[in-house]
């Protein structure tokens, strides 16, 4: 198994016929694999080979194109189905524009020249120049890319690639991160010491916040016009979107690689279904249910794989209200402010850092494999929090603040 991505190419120029004439033969014979598997209940991948055999034969073409098609169209089948299972009104699906999706036992691609050829059947072979970009090419050269499919469309062709992953190694320290709404917060456990982190993330917020205000700023400007504003509304919604994610790819990348430099696990809590308590006011309640988290988790999930870091999910239960010197967890009334203080033994720290913490005991506890590790709590009171990564916007402010200080002490 392995991680899969799609290399798009826009074509310049139009397909050869004998290539357009197989996208058209290729896209009837899984408008009749609809029809046959949908007439004969088939379900499975296996039930439609012999007829997929029969089709190869008459349209004289590539038993592997035949065999997709057919695969095609049952997953085309199981949607229908299910739609019909829900009681929703659905016809039988039908392709309308020529395509075809080949498997790589019947084309050969040359990564650095970009000629993709495709067999149509048995001997007889056509022939592609794929404009590939220098990402493409990159990409394709990476170690253990393999090209798995080609799309082929008349006007542009997209290549999957699967990347295989490694093992994850055994992990030598633990990277523990609490989810909160603009920063990830918690511990570096390693054999040389425990060290309070953070990962701020402070713009996704101001993003959110100020696409926001934009969005009823236009409703309410475009309210006598529906059509308009659901267009506006949509565009907006989807800048918003891309800006955040942007912006959390870059957090991700320097989460992962921080932990595969020092052969940490990164342990996450498991986000379950969120509570969000009804008594806050509805814009903190729109504040937190944001989805960010979510896909920021997603994103550490898929990276961590690739490259071969080990992830542990913790049941988030109690994480921020038990003290992790004493283990008594406070009533949730208590559960205010921006610290955490213990009502049994005193302790005091910083909240989120103290859920972060709870999160590494939790996994130094049920894991054998980390025996040797121990959160060393009065390391969190001394060291000063470390970032683990700084966005521009942060790097820039304490530029600014470094720079004020600095002319502070030439007047003195
Ligand atoms: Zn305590």
């Amino acid at each position: 198994m392995g991680v899969r991505r799609a290399l798009l190419c826009h074509l310049s120029s139009p397909l050869p016929a004998p290539l357009s004439l197989l996208l058209l033969d290729f896209r009837r014979i899984v408008n009749e694999a609809v029809r046959e598997a949908f007439e004969h209940g088939f379900t499975a991948r296996g039930s439609l080979v012999p007829f997929a055999q029969r089709v190869a034969r008459d349209y004289r073409i590539n038993f592997h194109h035949a065999r997709r098609a057919t695969e095609l169209a049952l997953s085309l089948d199981r949607g229908h189905r299910r739609q019909i299972r829900q009681g929703v009104s659905s016809t039988l699906p039908y392709v309308r524009r020529p395509l075809l999706i080949a498997t790589d036992d019947s084309f050969h691609l040359d990564p650095v020249s970009g000629k993709l050829r495709l067999s149509l059947r048995s001997g007889e072979w056509t022939s592609v120049l794929l404009p590939l970009s220098d990402y493409h090419r990159r990409v394709l050269a990476e170690p253990r890319v393999a090209v798995k499919e080609v799309h082929v469309s008349p006007t542009r062709v997209s290549v999957v690639v699967e990347k295989g992953v490694p093992e994850p190694y055994s992990p030598t320290s633990v990277l523990a991160l609490d989810t909160n709404e603009s920063s990830l917060d918690g511990v570096m456990v390693a054999p040389t010491g425990t060290e309070p982190v953070t990962v701020p993330f402070p713009e996704v917020r101001v993003v959110q916040q100020r696409h926001h205000d934009r969005r009823r700023r236009l409703s309410r400007k475009k309210a006598h016009d529906r059509r308009v504003a659901r267009r506006l509304l949509g565009r907006e919604g989807r800048k918003e979107h891309e800006r955040i994610v942007q912006r959390l790819h870059r957090v991700s990348k320097a989460v992962v690689e921080v932990a595969r430099t020092q052969r940490a696990a990164i342990v996450l809590e498991r986000l379950g279904h969120f509570p969000v308590r009804r008594r806050v006011s509805r814009a903190t309640r729109r504040r937190l249910s944001s989805w960010p988290r979510r896909e920021l988790h997603r994103q550490l999930f898929y990276k961590s794989e690739e490259r071969g870091v080990p992830v542990v999910l913790v049941d988030p239960r109690n994480t921020s209200r038990t003290c992790p010197r004493c283990g008594v967890i406070q009533g949730r009334r208590r559960r205010v402010g921006a610290w955490f203080a213990c009502e049994g033994c005193g302790w005091t720290l910083d909240r989120q850092i103290n859920a972060g913490a709870n999160l590494a005991r939790t996994v130094l506890a049920e894991t054998r494999e980390l025996g040797g590790l121990r959160v060393d709590l009065d390391a969190l009171l001394e060291d000063a929090v470390r970032p683990l990564y700084l966005s521009e916007s942060i790097r820039r402010a304490r530029a600014e603040r470094r720079g004020r200080e600095t002319e502070n002490a030439y007047e003195e």
